[in-house]
């Protein structure tokens, strides 16, 4: 066993933890260590708040297991250990034709943080959350047992793992249904608009032919412009559209500067500069999948431009039809409050099912605006926000969160009384602590 200082994405909270780890995917749960009273499993760490921490307890390192099991490229069925990272089925399956059936902003995180949190992404309305397309999983529990969850056997124990943040158990490798594609290339068509009007039309008239859809949205404006911004819809282009040619750049934020490099000034530059990047209203692209899904990934290490305070991300969803006006309001909000950040993001979410108990998404709006921590101030517009979230039945995301309260949580999450029947005892987080204290 060691101990390592463990921080999450948003580097706001750090602390020591003995992080222990597994001799492999068919060894038993290690013991705990002396005066540790429960474990967690800790995936990439890219969650932002606390749901990956378990301060006070013991982690258990995941990404060892990272070996494949099986792929058959006839019909796109994968198993794998739980701490593979989403990158690594894709540098197996896109050259044999096949593609992650959903996938978050960033292609760093393992299966198994895939499944604690039932991730979703810009296909949320074809394809709903991750969870959907996971056949079974092997889940270890902290009595010494081994089952073998799917939607018919362990049927209640597969329904609280999906999304369950970690508490049902360790997830020790997982079977999963990929997508089949005609290349690694995305047509991608980016639209300017001016009003959440305009944002709602353009869901409605591309969530039928567009698999892939979001907005960028300038949290800096108000008035006349609020709500303005870009929308990108795309598809799975055919080898045929490859361009010519074509590099892929990675490159590293060197250093934790002083103090935050996002801040009033280089906000409100960076937003009306990136909403006035293309010339004419609409522009077309064809995209390698690795820049169309994940443009973050091109700079490793990105959270550290928030200075040694780190940042914060508010993401929540709110059901139709209030959810045009309760985005509205929320934005009226951070536009009034001064802060904000670029990385703010709209998404119409469909309305498939989520198969997790405790699962975020649902059908409505999602709205994710990064913050950088500007302490008291920050957390009055947070608990603005989440008055407006409340009053309108949304619900914030915990992969994101570290600091909703006990209350927000459980009116979120209705599940949350039947999801207590299959915690395992030996399984807790700092988010848990904090949303039942
Ligand atoms: C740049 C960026 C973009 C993102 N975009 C999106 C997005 O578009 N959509 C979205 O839904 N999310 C998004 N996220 C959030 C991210 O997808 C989730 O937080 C994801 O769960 C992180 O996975 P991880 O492997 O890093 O797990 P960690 O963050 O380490 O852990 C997350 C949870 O998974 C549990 N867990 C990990 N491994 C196991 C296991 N083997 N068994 C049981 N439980 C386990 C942990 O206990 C914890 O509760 C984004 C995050 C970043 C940094």
């Amino acid at each position: 066993m060691a101990e390592a200082l463990i921080t999450s994405w948003g580097r706001v909270l750090r602390a020591r933890h003995p992080v222990l780890s597994m001799a492999g995917r068919h060894a038993a749960l290690p013991a705990l260590p002396e005066g540790s009273p429960h474990l967690l499993a800790f995936g990439n760490g890219r969650s932002y708040g606390d749901s990956c921490l378990n301060i006070g307890g013991s982690l258990l390192a995941m990404r060892q297991l990272d070996r494949m099991i099986s792929f058959d490229p006839a019909t796109g069925v994968l198993a794998c250990e739980s701490g593979v990272l989403l990158d690594q089925i894709l540098q197996l399956a896109v050259p044999q034709g096949w593609f992650l059936p959903v996938t978050p902003g960033t292609r760093f995180v393992t299966v198994g943080g895939a499944i604690a949190n039932d991730v979703h992404g810009k296909n949320h309305h074809r394809n709903g959350t991750f969870g959907r397309h996971v056949q079974c999983f092997e889940l270890l529990r902290s009595s010494g047992e081994r089952l073998l969850c799917s939607p018919t056997e362990q049927a209640g124990l597969f329904a609280a793992t999906i999304g369950g943040l970690g508490l049902t158990g360790v997830v020790s490798w997982a079977r999963l249904q990929l997508q089949r594609i005609a290349s690694p290339w995305i047509h991608n068509e980016t639209i300017r608009f001016r009003s959440l009007d305009e944002f709602f039309a353009l869901c409605l008239a591309s969530d039928r032919d567009y698999e892939y859809t979001v907005a960028w949205i300038d949290c800096t404006s108000g008035g006349k412009q609020l709500g303005r911004g870009l929308f990108m819809r795309g598809n799975h282009a055919p080898a045929a559209a490859a361009p010519a040619a074509h590099r892929l750049r990675v490159r590293r934020f060197p250093f934790v500067p002083p103090v935050s490099l996002v801040n009033r000034p280089s906000l409100l530059a960076f937003n009306a500069l990136y909403y006035h990047r293309q010339l004419g209203e609409r522009r077309h692209s064809v995209e390698h999948y690795t820049k169309f899904f994940y443009p973050l990934d091109g700079m490793l290490d990105w959270n550290k431009m928030y200075g040694p305070r780190g940042f914060y991300q508010y993401q929540c969803v709110i059901p139709l039809p209030q959810g045009q006006a309760a985005t509205a309001e929320l934005l009226r909000a951070i536009a009034d409050s001064g802060l904000g950040s670029f990385l703010a993001v709209l998404k119409l979410c469909g309305d498939l099912p989520s198969p997790g108990m405790l699962s975020f998404p649902r059908s409505g709006v999602s709205l994710a605006l990064d913050f950088p921590n500007a302490g008291p101030r920050l957390h009055a517009l947070f608990e603005r926000l989440d008055a407006i979230v409340g009053a309108a039945g949304g619900r914030l995301y915990p992969a994101k969160d570290g600091r909703m309260s006990g209350a927000m949580f459980r009116d979120g999450y209705p599940a949350w009384q039947p999801f207590l029947d299959h915690i395992d005892p030996g399984c807790s987080s700092s988010f848990w602590r904090r949303v039942m204290a």
